[in-house]
């Protein structure tokens, strides 16, 4: 029985990639149908704001699979990427890409004999990539880096999940919590309670600029690390360079419900209509779709026939021996098509059903919401963001003095981070936005009412950009010091 899934061709090389991929699949009776969605450029154009119609929405939502071919997002016309966007609004939480040495694709580490094999999983939802940013003053724009434990935690099982699946023994979490104590600190927590659930997989701990020196290094002592979003794009994008460059690179978007499956190269708009573009990228990323929908003897066949067809040389325009000539699109992929059937000469890869995870899709009614209940929660105080032109810390102490009530010490001002009262540097240099903490006074308690109040009565001074409350949970102190506090 086929199995459908929803099919984006996408712009640029999309389609030309996309219909040699397809034409692999057929050629290997690849048990699934396909329904052509509406998505790209064009329907930006047509004033579709998200880049794609309500039907091939319903669609996608319908079906759960989408495979898709890259697409452009309009520059400058106030719109958001359409790959981000999708992976977003359809909770894709998180993104895998395997990286592989592949004989035929001459790196410096496989000429050094030092093989690659190791996958990132990218948490893909949270972090910087909400997009909230505020212009707080002319001069000073801040941004939300969001990571929360319920998104922390869907990503870090499913490393977890697919480091046993693949028959991995170690699982290393990439971070920066020696910095972002609070948000990094949050996923590196999640990570080491999940991580006793799979007492068979040895977890460890990095700190990202350590992982990064050390993959460039030594690539061959990893088998999978998990990130947070934005560390995690850096991250694999280093991997991918490490195999040959983006066009080897393939992706996954796993969600409980909706996965999406794509190349993360992009259109190519130089190399558009001319049918020389490597498909390779996009049927790799094919490849980690069959086996997720459970087709791993059809994702096995191809991708040693793939692998069988690197290693003897044949290549498209971008990679690959230039004293030999270059196959076309559909060159590359017709030869991949004879070579069905073929192994490479290191035995290639074996198909693991049993092992594979299997694709879920359920019809939700409402959206889900997870929350952690149960702990105790205290505010202890306020952060409130103000911006000062021409005032010297002090100055801005004694203004927010008179804001003062019984119940409120005024404990620091810091600028971008930095304390500079009631002690600092004199070479600190500012820029016009500051930060002003109140905290409660030992044994008082306050509301929320009192904290917006000094806020709102601060504001008759100097313009409050923002406000942010100070919490404890049990024992957990929920905001930082500022540097010097
Ligand atoms: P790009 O990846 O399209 O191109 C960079 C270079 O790599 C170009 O020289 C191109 O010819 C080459 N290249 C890329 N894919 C190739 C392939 N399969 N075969 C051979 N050569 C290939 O990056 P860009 O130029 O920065 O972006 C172009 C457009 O793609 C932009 O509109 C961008 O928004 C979009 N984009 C989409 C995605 C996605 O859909 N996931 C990802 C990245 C960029």
């Amino acid at each position: 029985m086929k199995t459908k899934i929803a099919v984006a061709k996408g712009d640029g090389i999309g389609p030309e990639i996309m219909q040699a991929v397809l034409k692999i699949f057929e050629a290997n009776n690849v048990p699934l149908d396909y329904e052509y969605v509406e998505m790209g450029k064009s329907y930006f154009d047509a004033g579709h704001s998200t880049g794609m119609t309500a039907t091939a929405k319903a669609t996608i939502e319908e079906l759960g699979t989408l495979f898709k071919g890259p697409m452009e997002t309009p520059k400058g016309k106030g719109v958001k990427s359409i790959n981000v966007t999708a992976r977003k609004v359809w909770n894709t939480y998180a993104n895998q890409r395997d990286f592989r040495t592949l004989n035929g694709v001459e790196t410096v580490f496989s000429k050094a004999g030092i093989p690659i094999n190791l996958t990132i999983i990218r948490e893909n939802i949270e972090d910087t990539y909400g997009g909230i940013e505020h212009l707080l003053t002319y001069d000073v724009a801040v941004g939300r880096r969001i990571i929360t434990r319920p998104g922390s935690a869907q990503v870090i099982r499913y490393a977890f999940e697919m480091a046993r699946r693949k028959g991995y023994t170690k699982l290393a979490c990439g971070h920066k919590a020696n910095i972002m104590k609070l948000t990094d600190g949050l996923f590196l927590e999640t990570f080491q309670e999940i991580a006793k659930e799979y007492p068979d997989i040895q977890s460890s701990d990095i700190i990202v600029d350590d992982l990064c020196m050390k993959l460039v290094t030594q690539p061959q002592n990893f088998q999978a690390i998990v990130l947070t979003n934005l560390q995690g794009d850096i991250v694999s994008d280093l991997c991918a360079g490490l195999v040959g460059g983006l066009g080897f690179a393939p992706s996954a978007n796993i969600g409980d419900n909706i996965s999406i499956f794509e190349a993360v190269h992009g259109t190519a708009p130089d190399i558009m209509g001319k049918g020389i573009a490597n498909p390779t990228a996009l049927l790799l990323s094919g490849i980690l779709m069959l086996r997720y929908m459970g087709l791993t003897e059809n994702a096995a066949t191809i991708e040693n026939a793939l692998l069988y067809t690197l290693e003897r040389g044949i290549h498209t325009g971008d990679f690959g021996n230039k004293s030999t000539p270059a196959a076309t699109t559909m060159g590359f992929a017709d030869a991949i098509i004879a070579n069905l059937g073929q192994v490479p000469a290191d035995g290639g890869v074996v198909s693991k059903g049993n092992l594979e995870l299997k694709a879920t899709h359920e019809h939700l009614l409402k959206n889900k919401l997870t929350v952690t209940r149960g702990i105790k929660e205290e505010m202890v105080g306020v952060d409130v963001f103000v911006e000062a032109n021409d005032l010297q810390p002090a100055e801005l102490a004694e203004l927010a003095k008179k804001r003062l009530t019984d119940n409120f010490d005024l404990v620091m001002i810091s600028n971008r981070g930095t304390q500079v009262w009631p002690t600092g540097s004199i070479y600190t240099e500012l820029v016009n936005e500051y930060r002003v903490r109140f905290e409660k006074k030992a044994g008082k308690t306050v509301t929320q009412k009192e904290l917006l109040h000094i806020a709102a009565d601060f504001s008759e001074d100097a313009k409050v950009c923002s406000v942010e409350f100070l919490m404890k949970f049990g024992d957990k102190i929920g905001y930082t010091l500022a540097q010097g506090q």
